[in-house]
């Protein structure tokens, strides 16, 4: 493992990226003709392309390469009673205040034994420097009601998180697929929080996917199967070309594990902001399944030929948007080149909305434009390709890097003559001559490779 990093050294700042987001149409602030609503963001072109490419990771990581994990996509809008059982209702009612110097959130019924984010030896709320806002009666959750008649027993919920949906079907799940414990069901999907200290960009939002997979674990197996997923979602990342030395593993104390869990770690990613909690991977017992058992009147357990037991859950639990948020910060990269600046997202080949350009060297010249159009036509049915004919050549490159396009193929008057094309990397830019008729195979064959970022090459 590489060494640790106290603080953030790379290029990207918050607004950096949120600023080439915006620019390159990845990300845009939600109903920005109307000035923009707080932390609700919009997916652009790109950035639909990468968050599609993050879940599809994903998902081959959690489904398709095991034999194990089965998929599910339940529905937003759960029984009410699904929120009662699993303590969300009455967890999350409790008076709050935040405090704006420190941004830490603290029970206001809790203050007396909260100590303060920058003094710790001071009670929250005691030092000068300490800024809190008047207490409010708070529930993450966003009501909504269903049916024509607005009251109390119309009240339902927006799912504040996927896991709960994938509890209430365990029953579903077991008697009708070919699993048996340790098994896991996996759901992406959308989650809604109405988070009292938003900010940061897509680090933390009202309204986000996440991915979220409950592994169902004989008792004695949950220690084990909990290291072993700590272990299985940090290489996940780092496979994905994320830099080492950004990524940590931390234990929660005792006094910061949720209700439900016995163990969990954050699996930190070093933002520009500080270490931050990239996904979760928590050890939560037989909680859920026994909650939902008492409040549901259903069985809830593993019935075998001759055992039977409630299941223990182990669940990697992990954001779609903030995953996204830093794949683009780790790739993010400014350099001179030429006496030119250049502004490049690194991303790994598997992770870019585009794996390819098609770029006749010369926008107006019939033949080039002809040979290049072929070629597109050809790479597009295999793989994400874009074609762009639209301004000089250099523009053209700097576009493409600044989307982490990993190559470039370009057709000049040597390809009228001799059938070779340029193939540009975006991080070594190295430009070499192959025959053009060899390009898709040669992308595919790239794209299988493994990638590192070029720090650690
Ligand atoms: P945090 O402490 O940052 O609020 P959490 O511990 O409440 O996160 P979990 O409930 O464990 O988060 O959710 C699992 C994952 O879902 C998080 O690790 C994060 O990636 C993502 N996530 C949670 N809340 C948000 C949010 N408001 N915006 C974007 N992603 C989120």
């Amino acid at each position: 493992m590489s060494a640790q990093l106290e603080t953030y050294e790379g290029a990207a700042t918050i607004e950096k990226v949120a600023s080439l987001c915006r620019r390159r149409a990845f990300v845009f602030p939600s109903s920005d003709v109307y000035g923009g609503l707080g932390s609700s963001y919009d997916y652009g072109h790109y950035g639909v392309l990468l968050k599609q490419n993050v879940k599809n990771e994903w998902q081959r990581a959690m489904v398709a390469e095991r034999d194990d994990i089965v998929l599910l996509d339940s529905a937003i809008i759960l029984h009410p009673k699904v929120w009662v059982a699993s303590g969300h209702l009455a967890g999350f009612s409790d008076p709050l205040v935040d405090c704006r110097t420190c941004k830490l959130r603290f029970r206001a019924d809790h203050l007396e034994s909260a100590s303060c984010g920058r003094k710790p030896s001071k009670q929250a709320g005691e030092t000068d420097d300490c800024d809190l806002t008047e207490a409010r009666q708070f529930n993450l959750m966003f009501e909504t009601s269903i049916g024509p008649v607005r009251d109390e027993g119309s009240v339902a919920y927006l799912r504040p998180e996927t896991a709960q949906g994938i509890f209430v079907n365990f029953k579903n799940v077991t008697s009708s697929m070919r699993v048996k414990p340790p098994f896991g069901i996996a759901q992406i999907g959308k989650s809604f929080r109405n988070e009292i200290t938003p900010g940061n960009f897509l680090f933390r939002m009202r309204e986000f996917e996440q991915m979220e997979m409950e592994y169902f674990v004989p008792p004695a197996l949950a220690e084990e199967q909990y290291r072993y997923w700590i272990d299985e979602r940090r290489r996940w990342y780092l496979e994905l070309g994320m830099r080492e030395s950004h990524l940590r593993v931390r234990a929660h104390d005792a006094d910061e594990l949720s209700h439900y869990s016995s163990e969990t770690s954050d699996l930190e990613y070093l933002f520009p902001i500080g270490w931050s909690e990239l996904e979760g991977i928590a050890n939560r017992g037989d909680f859920d399944l026994r909650q939902h058992a008492e409040h549901s009147g259903a069985k809830l357990e593993w019935i075998g030929q001759d055992e039977r037991y409630v299941p223990h859950v182990i669940e990697p639990a992990a954001g779609a948007d903030r995953a996204a948020l830093a794949f683009l910060v780790d790739a993010y990269d400014e350099e001179v080149v030429a006496d030119r600046p250049r502004t490049v997202l690194r991303f790994h080949p598997r992770l870019a909305p585009v794996k390819v350009a098609v770029l006749p060297l010369i926008g107006n010249d019939s033949a080039m434009v002809e040979t290049a159009r072929g070629l597109y036509e050809e790479l597009r049915r295999a793989l994400p390709a874009e074609y762009d004919d639209s301004a000089a050549i250099g523009k053209r490159y700097r576009r493409q890097d600044e989307i982490g396009t990993p190559w470039a193929l370009t057709i000049d008057h040597e390809t009228l003559e001799d059938g070779t094309i340029t193939l540009r990397d975006r991080d070594t830019l190295a430009q070499e001559r192959i025959p053009l008729e060899s390009a898709k195979a040669i992308l595919l064959d790239r794209l299988e490779q493994p990638w590192r970022p070029r720090a650690q090459r």
